[in-house]
Parts: structure tokens; C-alpha cells; sequence
């Protein structure tokens, strides 16, 4: 997949960066974990927390959310709409946009696909969401029909919006922005914009997810995510209305599952063909100190605070080369805890994301060993 500030291998998982940080964790180690220390290629901010706080036309001033954050690597801003509804209060809904209050301090908002657009076009992702509404769980099927019909009808206004505004990006050719990023290896060629990409829904019903897809497939958008899942739902639905909606989202696009999920899970969905993920599971698992191990083969989540970890000589996974499995030992880690320090939640959070970026490191290479081998097969055309 490429982007303004790199090219990104498939299938991706995303560290999630809420407030334009991955909680806990500096950007020079972002850019250090996994096994083979090459780190995150793409990270997510959320558009809604970052107009709330410190402002977009604030990091606009700033050069956009790369410079702001020092991140010269691809990021993702997501339209905003899923912590609309999620977070803040009295929310209001009309064909225009959603009137809410800020969970910071009461204030009053009002987001519009076009004012999303606005917001995440300051911000300057190489990535933007289209503005859609985020139905509950669970929801009827005329409920969820009319809400779909929305989310269809902002998506194309959330396009015509930014296709009339995109060169507005902080680093639409800016020599110090391209030259600044060719030093660090990563060149912004001149004059590129970010990519919009949709967002299916459909909640629960098969037939909705395709009329929706093939509603944004129409759109000629350059990358399709699949929203509105992992709400709550069994993961056997989660699994079937991935399925059924990847069917009728072009398999020459990125196609991005939001939200999701344990390590499991995004290797299993990677393998079924989506290639972009994002959770905020490692992080927020690991500040509770979970953490993520292969015991006999097997994806398993361990409590670091157990007292059977006492005297535990060895790292947290015995099979991961991670920069905390290389140095630190499963006592250690759980005495930091014992002691409530700060740098337990982050040393459990690197080896998590680590634990992540790696199981899809391996994925793209058996990916790629077997798409090798099919080539090379007399048999495959
Ligand atoms: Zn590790």
C-alpha cells in the first residue's frame, strides 16, 4: 500500500494513538519493535480527541499530526464518528450531522461529514475516514437499514468535501515537509494528498453489508474499511459478516477491518483477505498487565501479577525476540507491577505490540511463500 509517507506491507496491524500517542509507548521505540526491530509502519490517531484537544487548526499551524507528534512513518485518522457516538453525551442525529457534548468539559459540538473532512484534513493523516454513523448493537433491521442509508449518503458528501479541499493537507508540496522526510528515507513526493477510504455498515445482515459495499464500491474510493463490528456481537458473526462483505470489496484495494481484535483473530482475518487492522487491545491489556505468549503452540493471555511469576527467571514469551522478552524476565515485570511503576505498563505494552506485529510479519511471509509457490506450480494458470 502506498502512501504519502511510505509504502506499508500487507496485511498491516496498526497501533492505536488516541491522543496522536500509542499509550505509554515513545515513537523511537514504535519504530523499534517486533522481532527484527523494524517497528509499526502505520499507526492511528482518532480525529475526535485531537479536535476536542488540543485542536485541529492547532496542528495545522504546526505542520499536521506527523510533525506534531514527530512521526515521519504512514498514520490513519478514523472520521471521528465511532467516538461521537461511543463517548460523548446528549448526542443529537439529523440528515445533517450529529450535535454533541464534549466528555471533557460539557461543551457543545457539531460534527458534519464535511466538518469531519475539514478536521482530518488539518490533521493531515495519509489516511482519512469517511463520516458514518456507528449503529448500536443490537439493532433492528429497519433501524439499521436507515442508519446504513445515512452512512451511504455522508460518505458521498464526506468525498465531495474533500476532493474540493484536499490540497488543503498541511504538506501539500511543502519543500520543508518533503525534504525534512527525504532525510529520514522516507520521501513525501511533492503534491500528493491523503487517500479516503469508505466505511461499510450493515450491522448484522448479510444482505445489508453487500448493498452497502457495493454502494462504496460505486464510489471509486481508493481503500474500503468494514465497520460496525466487534460491538458486542458473538465472534462467529464477526467472522461471517467479515466473509460475506469482503466478497464485494475489490480485492486490488486495502480492506480494513476496524476494531478488531485478539491475536488470533487478526491472523485468522488476515488470512481470509483483509489487509489492515487496528485495536487497542495490546496497549490497554498490557497497562493491566496481560500480556500476550505462544505456550505449547497455543495464542494464550497471562496475568503478570500472579505470584507464580515471583521468582520467574524467564521472558514473558520464550519465543518472541521482542526488545523486553530480549532483556527482562517475567519477576522483574512483576514486581514493577507490585510496585504500581509507570514502566511496567509500557514494557508490557512493547512486548503486546510486538506480539501483534510480529504474528503478521509471519503471516505475510507464509502469505508470500505460498502465492510463491502457486506460481511455480504447473498446475495454477
Ligand atoms: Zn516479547
Amino acid at each position: 500500500m502506498a502512501l504519502p509517507h511510505g509504502v506499508v506491507e500487507t496485511p498491516v496491524f496498526m497501533p492505536v494513538g488516541t491522543q496522536a500517542t500509542v499509550k505509554t509507548v515513545a515513537q523511537d521505540v514504535l519504530e523499534r519493535l517486533g522481532a527484527n526491530s523494524a517497528g509499526a509502519q502505520i499507526i492511528l490517531a482518532n480525529t475526535y480527541h485531537l479536535y476536542l484537544r488540543p485542536g485541529h487548526e492547532l496542528i495545522r499551524r504546526l505542520g499536521g499530526v506527523h510533525r506534531f507528534m514527530s512521526w515521519e512513518r504512514p498514520l490513519l485518522t478514523d472520521s471521528g464518528g465511532f467516538q461521537v457516538f461511543s463517548l460523548s453525551k446528549l448526542r443529537k442525529i439529523s440528515d445533517e450531522g450529529v450535535e454533541f457534548r464534549s466528555h471533557l468539559d460539557g461543551s457543545k459540538h457539531f460534527f458534519s461529514p464535511e466538518h469531519s473532512m475539514k478536521v482530518q484534513i488539518a490533521l493531515g493523516a495519509d489516511v482519512a475516514m469517511v463520516f458514518d454513523e456507528c449503529v448500536e448493537h443490537p439493532a433492528t433491521y429497519e433501524r439499521t437499514r436507515a442508519s446504513m442509508g445515512l452512512t451511504h449518503a455522508w460518505a458521498a458528501r464526506s468525498k465531495d468535501y474533500f476532493e474540493a479541499h484536499k490540497h488543503e493537507v498541511p504538506w501539500f508540496g511543502d519543500p520543508s515537509s518533503f525534504d525534512e522526510a527525504e532525510r529520514d528515507g522516507t520521501p513525501v513526493a511533492a503534491g500528493q494528498t491523503q487517500k479516503l477510504f469508505g466505511i461499510v455498515q450493515g450491522g448484522m445482515y448479510a444482505d445489508l453489508r453487500r448493498e452497502s459495499a457495493e454502494r462504496l464500491v460505486a464510489m471509486d474510493l481508493p481503500g474500503y474499511a468494514i465497520g460496525g463490528l466487534a460491538v458486542g456481537e458473538p465472534r462467529e458473526v464477526t467472522r461471517e459478516m467479515i466473509a460475506r462483505t469482503l466478497e464485494w470489496l475489490p480485492q486490488d484495494k486495502p480492506r480494513y477491518v476496524m476494531g478488531v481484535g485478539y491475536p488470533d483473530e487478526i491472523e485468522e482475518y488476515a488470512r481470509m483477505g483483509v489487509d489492515m487492522m487496528d485495536c487497542v487491545l495490546p496497549t490497554r491489556a498490557g497497562r493491566h498487565g496481560l500480556v500476550f505468549a505462544r505456550v505449547e503452540g497455543l495464542v494464550t493471555r497471562l496475568n503478570i501479577k500472579k505470584l507464580e511469576f515471583a521468582e520467574d527467571q524467564g521472558p514473558i514469551d520464550a519465543g518472541c525476540g521482542c526488545m523486553v522478552c530480549r532483556r527482562y524476565t517475567r519477576a522483574y515485570l512483576r514486581h514493577l507491577f507490585a510496585a504500581s511503576e509507570p514502566l511496567a505498563g509500557m514494557l508490557l505494552s512493547v512486548h503486546n505490540l510486538s506480539f501483534y506485529l510480529d504474528t503478521m510479519a509471519r503471516v505475510r511471509r507464509e502469505l508470500s511463500a505460498d502465492s510463491d509457490a502457486g506460481d511455480k506450480s504447473p498446475a495454477s494458470p
